[in-house]
């Protein structure tokens, strides 16, 4: 299948998904993961009609910066694991940093926004699988973070993002999905001074897409199901 078909079918797909679950089609946000994919690949599905681009790697994002591959999208986010040295490369670069885990990464990305003079949107990664090689805060950890998040000036919190483990068989991951939705409902509960702004769950992959939509996704990030499968070198 051409990457235009993938990608319409995949919209299609989500869409199908959200009426199901009795939501509006337009409250989701289809986010493509690019890792490993090059210029001219992000060009062609910004052409066939991709909006929003998620990059993994900070390497990756300033090359396609640099190459201005991301021309016509709407948004670039960055999905993957963030060092607290490379903040500068990405902070007022995004419009939204989904992977922040640590009081030490938000303070480095409230202070990097603060000397450029914007406000940084951001995510809080959350580990829902408590699993040791995933990134993310324990649900435990989740509301004090937030607090955290909430009180800086040069970040503004607009949600939650969870990478749960690997799902084997359709639905293995829905509890997590659950998980997360009661997650995000209760932050913007605790957090009501915030609420307006926080409008973001992303979860959802190739694999799970649609069981997250059914559980209260509004963006869902997706690689393999819009390019086709990833090299094996590039695998994250
Ligand atoms: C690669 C990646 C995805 C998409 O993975 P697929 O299974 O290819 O859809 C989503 N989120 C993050 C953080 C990723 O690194």
């Amino acid at each position: 299948m051409l990457m235009e078909e993938r990608l319409h079918d995949l919209q299609e797909k989500i869409a199908q998904a959200a009426l199901r679950a009795g939501r509006d089609p337009g409250e989701i946000t289809l986010c493509a993961a690019t890792k490993t994919q090059s210029d001219d690949t992000i060009r062609a599905a910004i052409a066939a009609g991709l909006r929003v681009c998620g990059e993994n790697r900070v390497q990756e994002l300033c090359a396609h910066l640099e190459a201005d591959a991301y021309a016509g999208a709407q948004q670039v986010h960055f999905i993957g694991h963030l060092q607290t040295n490379k903040v500068n490369k990405v902070v007022g670069r995004v419009e939204l940093i989904h992977s922040v885990d640590s009081l030490h990464l938000l303070q480095a990305i409230d202070k990097q926004a603060a000397k450029l003079g914007i406000v940084q949107d951001i995510l809080l990664q959350v580990n829902i699988g408590g699993e040791e090689s995933k990134g993310g805060v324990a649900p435990e950890g989740l509301e004090a973070l937030a607090n955290e998040a909430c009180a800086m000036e040069h970040v503004r919190l607009r949600g939650l993002m969870a990478i749960p483990p690997v799902a084997h068989e359709p639905g293995a991951n829905t509890h997590y999905f659950v998980k997360m939705r009661q997650l995000f409902v209760d932050m913007r509960t605790k957090i009501a001074h915030n609420e307006s702004s926080m409008d973001c769950l992303s979860m959802g992959m190739s694999g799970d897409y649609e069981d997250a939509i059914a559980q209260g996704a509004t963006l869902v990030r997706v690689g393999t199901a819009v390019f086709g499968p990833r090299p094996a070198a590039g695998q994250v």
